[in-house]
């Protein structure tokens, strides 16, 4: 039995070209995403073996698992919608009014996190969240896709700064895909998660 399943991405693998090459969105969504669905079977199948078998010495370094699977998968199905060919510019409206208020202006949102992407240490990412218990918007960094989490954050828009991420198109630049990302960003997707989230 399956519970986590890779979703279909809306738009063809060379449709965020030239910001994304076709082969990295290919190798991210059908190797790397798809490993981080297996992983979250495969750890579930193994805590109802603890549990049958009442052998829960395993356990620690299985919740460790299921942090990161699950997290990977959330983060990963989150960027493929939070990307569009169509994308790119700012965002209006409500989402527009709520930087401004709690990031200063749009510019100065976007300095915070571009550089939440070039500057997370090793394998993580910079998301836009909406903190639950502030009631205002944030920057996190993810380091892996578990760590430095704030709780009472629920993420509206993620940017993978894994090297999967961007390393065969920007090699070590990373800072250039960190600024190429923002023309792909779909602001209508983080526009509905931020409504449906307040
Ligand atoms: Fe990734």
């Amino acid at each position: 039995m399956s519970t986590y399943v890779l979703p279909e991405l809306d738009y063809d693998y060379s449709a965020l070209e030239p910001h994304l090459s076709a082969r990295i969105v290919e190798l991210h969504h059908s190797k790397h995403h798809q490993a981080y669905v297996d992983g979250s079977n495969q750890t579930l199948e193994r805590l109802a073996d603890a549990r049958d078998h009442r052998d829960f010495s395993p356990l620690t370094g299985l919740e460790k698992s299921l942090a990161f699977h699950v997290s990977g998968h959330l983060l990963h199905s989150l960027y493929w919608r939070n990307l569009s060919p169509d994308g790119g510019g700012e965002p209006d409206g409500d989402l527009a009014e709520a930087i401004g208020e709690h990031f200063g202006d749009f510019p100065s949102f976007a300095a915070h996190m571009t550089a939440a992407v070039t500057s997370v240490q090793g394998s993580g990412w910079a998301l836009l969240s909406w903190d639950t218990i502030g009631n205002r918007l944030i920057v996190e960094q993810a380091e892996n896709h578990q760590d430095l989490s704030v709780r009472s954050a629920r993420p509206l828009l993620a940017i993978d700064a894994w090297e999967h991420a961007y390393y065969l198109q920007y090699e070590n630049r990373r800072a250039d895909y960190a600024t190429a990302i923002w023309n792909v960003i779909d602001w209508s997707d983080v526009a509905d998660r931020f409504a449906a989230v307040k």
